[in-house]
């Protein structure tokens, strides 16, 4: 599939015309957080237009505001976009202009284009004004360049504590858009940051250090999402004003965000579902966050894919999970070889055949694909089913196991229910069956044919698993993490994880991380890359058989 959206049209028509000779574009992720399945959407167009037009693509930390961010984060964020298939030779940070930034800072007030605020960080924003009424301009507006000059020196000196002067754009406190109305350009902040530790106890804005760090890495084509539209001007404003010899002059351009039904993809409030614990960690698989997906057992190629069939457009998206869910199921519906586990085993004796019964019955490891073979699958007198697959008194439609009814266990023989032992609870603890030696699968018994086919292991030859089974971690499909009601009890779905104490067929006893199988008729699986091991299996379900949203 060959993407086409208008960013892919801007770029062609840019090169056809000569405006540019080549593309490089960025990513320029904020450090405060794990990514989301949001950023890889950002990532694959940055990367993806980059790369289809033989250009390059800068992965940019976003490192100016020093409180939030971690070297976790940093190294997790490369990791991710690794993983997702994306090279990564440019990797730069905001923090790595801060000299270039001050000096063109120190420029725009030698220009009389910014102006020193002494005004209180309340006062700014009061007269800032609203969409309908102007701004106010500062007392301080029309300072003369050289005192500005000396005050900006003084700033970054550490003269002054955090919020007593701030650096503002002078530019025009009129106008309709309020980012224009003189914002603030650098603020003084006395903290130690990651990567420049105490060299700097004042720190450029976001929208300083993004423009003119797109300017300095050469940036053709600057992708962004929506909520940037109303800063574009100010982006202009700062290139026109830098003082830089622009050879190539950045554009910016604002595509919809993507958002993901009964999930959060934003960092701020992920972090807030761990800090309640609402989950484990980035990395827990009920997460969107690219380890969260990764862990669970979407492989990068199905976010690609997911990426590209949402594609890209100038509209927010709202997306079901469920469309998530489909791109896993076609991949792995064509691709993953089939196995048999057993959720929750009822107990099963095969009456009619001997103590020790032994005979290993062929089976395809996928249906539709001979040329990924076939395994043996160990047949005995004692079997487990799932509980589910049995009910003694069964309404009109079901077509799996009943007292006296008759089922075909997958790739093997048609059993009879003859009698149902049950515990001290009442509960069907053992099932006797009779087994029709002529039923075998694959052979003349084939052709008999009953309603129903379930799984199976042979107990004595199963291994244990624990399953993870995952459910929607939101039972609402836009949760709202910031007004505080519902409260978040009432949105988290309780339910979200189960876990099953299993029987697997042994040949999934080697089964290893970044492999996944279909567990016949239960969803698709793989092992848990943190907490399975050899010994003990922990496999986690990537996604059921069918949606897990239906309503
Ligand atoms: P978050 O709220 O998760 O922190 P953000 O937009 O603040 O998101 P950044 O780290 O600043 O996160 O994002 C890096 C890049 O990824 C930006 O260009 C941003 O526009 C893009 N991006 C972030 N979230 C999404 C999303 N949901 N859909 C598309 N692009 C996104
Ligand atoms: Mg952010």
């Amino acid at each position: 599939m060959v993407a086409d959206d208008f960013i892919r049209r801007i770029i062609a028509d840019d090169l056809a015309s000569g405006k540019h000779s080549g593309v490089v574009t960025r990513f320029p992720p904020e450090p405060n957080g794990f990514l989301h399945i949001g950023h890889a959407k950002s990532i694959c167009l940055n990367f993806g237009v980059a790369a289809e037009n033989g250009g390059s693509c800068y992965l940019r930390y976003d490192d100016t505001n020093p409180v939030a961010e971690e070297q976790t984060f940093v190294d997790a964020i490369r990791d991710d976009v690794n993983w997702l298939g994306f090279d990564t030779p440019l990797v730069t940070h905001a923090s790595d202009y801060f000299p270039r930034l001050y000096e063109i800072a120190e420029h725009m007030i030698g220009t009389g284009h910014a102006f020193v605020d002494s005004s209180s960080a309340d006062k700014i924003s009061a007269d800032r004004g609203t969409l309908t009424s102007p701004g106010r301009p500062s007392p301080y507006r029309d300072r003369p360049a050289q005192e500005n000059l000396d005050l900006f020196r003084r700033m970054r000196a550490g003269d002054f504590g955090d919020g007593e002067q701030v650096l503002r754009a002078r530019i025009d406190m009129a106008s309709p858009n309020i980012n224009l109305r003189d914002p603030v350009l650098y603020r003084v902040r006395h903290v130690a940051h990651a990567r420049t530790g105490r060299d700097w106890c004042i720190y450029p804005m976001y929208d300083l250090a993004h423009t003119l760090s797109d300017a300095l890495e050469g940036i053709t084509h600057s992708l962004c999402t929506l909520e940037f539209e109303d800063h574009r001007p100010l982006y202009e404003w700062l290139l026109d004003h830098s003082g830089l010899d622009l050879r190539t002059r950045p554009r910016q351009y604002e595509f919809g965000r993507l958002n993901l039904g009964h999930a959060v993809t934003s960092k701020r409030r992920v972090a807030s579902l761990i800090r309640t614990q609402a989950v484990e960690g980035w990395d827990d698989p009920r997460l969107v966050t690219l380890s969260a997906l990764r862990r669970r057992g979407y492989p990068p190629e199905v976010l690609r894919e997911f990426c590209a069939r949402v594609g890209v457009s100038r509209s927010e998206q709202m997306i079901g999970a469920d469309q998530l869910e489909t791109v896993v199921r076609d991949e792995f519906n064509r691709d993953a070889p089939r196995a048999m586990a057993v959720v929750r085993p009822l107990k099963v004796v095969l009456t009619n055949l001997p103590e020790n019964h032994f005979e290993e019955l062929p089976a395809n490891n996928h249906p539709k694909r001979p040329e990924m073979g076939s395994r043996k699958l160990p047949f005995s007198r004692v079997i487990y089913i799932e509980r589910t697959d049995f009910m003694e008194d069964p309404p009109r439609r079901f077509f799996r196991l009943r007292p006296g009814g008759e089922v075909r266990l997958r790739n093997a023989y048609i059993i009879r229910c003859e009698e149902v032992v049950h515990g001290a609870d009442g509960e069907p603890a053992e099932l006797h069956c009779s087994v029709d030696p002529y039923s075998r699968s694959g052979g003349e018994g084939a052709r008999r044919k009953v309603k129903g086919t379930v799984h199976w292991v042979s107990a004595a030859h199963s291994i244990p698993a624990e399953l993870r089974l995952y459910r929607p971690l939101f039972k609402v499909e836009r949760p709202d993490l910031d007004s505080g009601t519902p409260p978040l009890s009432e949105q988290v779905n309780s339910r979200s994880l189960e876990v099953a104490a299993a029987r697997l067929e042994p040949s999934l006893a080697n089964a290893g991380p970044d492999e996944a199988w279909q567990f016949e008729r239960l969803g698709y699986f793989t092992p848990d890359s943190r907490d399975s091991s050899p010994s003990a299996l922990i496999f986690n379900r990537i996604a059921p058989l069918r949606s897990s949203y239906a309503s």
